[in-house]
This record gives C-alpha cells, sequence and structure tokens, in this order.
C-alpha cells in the first residue's frame, strides 16, 4: 500500500505538520492513588510533575519511551477539568498531538469546520503551548495541539 499524500498530513498548508502523539491526557481525581498503577506496576519512573495555575491543574507528566502519560489534577472546584471529572468521572480525556506551526492552527482548524476552545494556544506543561478542538467537531476526541514541549 502506498503512503498518502504528504498534504493529508498537514493541519494549517505548509506551516504546521504533526510529529507524533505527544501525550495520553487522563483526569484524575487524586493523582497519588493513581501514580502507583504507573511508576509501580507499569514501572514507569520518570514523572515531571507541574501546576498550571491559570488553568487551575496540577500535571503529572510520566514519560513513556517517545511519548508520554499526563495525569490531569484538579486543583480547585473551577479547574478546566472539573467539568469533565463531574460528568463522567476519571479516565481518558485527550490525545495530544505534537506539531509544528500551531499558531497557525486556530485559523485554519476554523476554515475546516474544527471547533479550537480558544482563541490563541494556551501555557501548557514544560513551556509548551497547546491548543485544544472541541470533541463535537472531531467525532468524539478532545484532540490537543501541543508545539515545544520537552
Ligand atoms: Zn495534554
Amino acid at each position: 500500500m502506498g503512503r498518502y499524500a504528504p498534504d493529508f498530513f498537514k493541519l494549517g498548508g505548509a506551516d504546521v505538520f504533526t510529529k507524533k502523539i505527544d501525550h495520553i491526557g487522563i483526569a484524575v481525581k487524586d493523582a497519588s492513588s493513581k501514580l502507583s498503577l504507573y511508576q509501580g506496576f507499569l514501572g514507569l519512573k520518570d514523572v515531571h510533575v507541574e501546576e498550571l495555575v491559570s488553568r487551575g491543574i496540577r500535571v503529572y507528566m510520566i514519560k513513556v519511551g517517545e511519548s508520554k502519560i499526563e495525569l490531569l489534577e484538579p486543583m480547585s472546584e473551577q479547574s478546566e477539568i472539573s467539568k469533565f471529572l463531574e460528568a463522567k468521572g476519571e479516565g481518558i480525556h485527550h490525545i495530544a498531538f505534537s506539531v509544528e506551526g500551531i499558531d497557525q492552527a486556530v485559523e485554519f482548524a476554523k476554515q475546516n469546520g474544527l471547533q479550537p476552545l480558544s482563541d490563541a494556544p494556551k501555557p501548557g506543561a514544560g513551556g509548551a503551548k497547546v491548543l485544544f478542538l472541541h470533541p463535537k467537531t472531531t467525532g468524539g476526541v478532545l484532540i490537543e495541539l501541543v508545539e515545544g514541549s520537552h
């Protein structure tokens, strides 16, 4: 089977490229009780903890080879993930793709019938810029675009 034409993978014309799955985001009420699963049972020892105060969340980035698992824990009732936890409980929250050219992605997404959840990328863990696309417009998956994470 042949490869898809390169254009198929472009988000924003020539300027935005998806490189890999950066991480899978998992909403948790209390991360400490889940770390034994990821660190103990699965043996994933490389965990980076960061508080994103403007978004009301504490993030546990757990390295899994080239990719990561991101545990999202609310820091308050008004956190970005509180509504999700209330409505759906703990579980997979989003899939994040590592991209180049995220600033162009907002307009391109709108032009293509996707609904960004913010008018510009927001601060993510590790100094990254992130942009979410509404699951209503992506086939039921909350997609996060990430640029510049380490
Ligand atoms: Zn994420």
